[in-house]
């Protein structure tokens, strides 16, 4: 059979491949909707975009109202991260350690101008981005942004997380009882 044969094969689905399809479709849909509407936000607060940050959160803006509510200071319990101001090249590989650190999947919002493309500081001491040492979902112009704007990016986000494709985490299988955790230690020479 030559290539354009094969290219022009009619795709067979079976009802059950179908179904599964249905249901994998399904499933995603609510991860991504459970997913979007509860953020655990990690601030990785630098300069002076933190007092915009602090007043979303607070009372008048409520971020709580959109699911992100919880600030966390640990990556490990995080999945938005939230770069907050300047990042100067001496935290650029600690940004990225902060990062690896967290649980999967998580994203990545560049808030503020500095953030985004290291705003006027042009200079050598600055990152000219945070896109140069992680992955970035959305960017939030502004110096510093309006709440409202960050409100409007955290809503894009969440749009784009919904729109995403989720799947079950795979977990390892659990290790048969008794043996977890032991080691086996290397037999010597027989006592006399
Ligand atoms: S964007 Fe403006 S307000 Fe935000 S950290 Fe940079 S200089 Fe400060």
């Amino acid at each position: 059979m030559t290539d354009r044969a094969i290219d022009m094969a009619p795709a067979i689905a079976t009802r059950r491949e179908e179904a599964m399809g249905f249901l994998e479709g399904l499933v995603s849909k609510g991860l991504g909707w459970a997913r979007s509407f509860s953020l655990f936000v990690y601030p990785y607060s630098t300069a002076c975009c933190a007092m915009e940050y602090m007043s979303v959160a607070a009372s008048r803006y409520d971020i709580a109202r959109f699911g992100a509510e919880f600030p966390r200071f640990s990556p490990r319990q995080a999945d938005l991260l939230l770069v907050v101001g300047t990042i100067n090249q001496k935290q650029a590989p600690i940004l990225k350690r902060v990062y690896e650190q967290m649980c999967e999947p998580k994203w990545v919002i560049a808030f503020g101008v500095c953030a985004s493309s290291g705003g006027f500081y042009d200079n050598y001491a600055v990152v000219q981005g945070i896109d140069r040492v992680i992955p970035v979902d959305v960017y939030i112009p502004g110096c510093p942004p309006r709440p409202e704007q960050v409100l409007d990016g955290l809503k894009t986000l969440q749009e784009k997380i919904q729109r995403g494709r989720h799947g079950l985490i795979e977990r390892p299988a659990p290790q048969e009882p008794g043996r977890s955790g032991a080691v086996e230690l290397p037999q010597g020479p027989p006592r006399r």
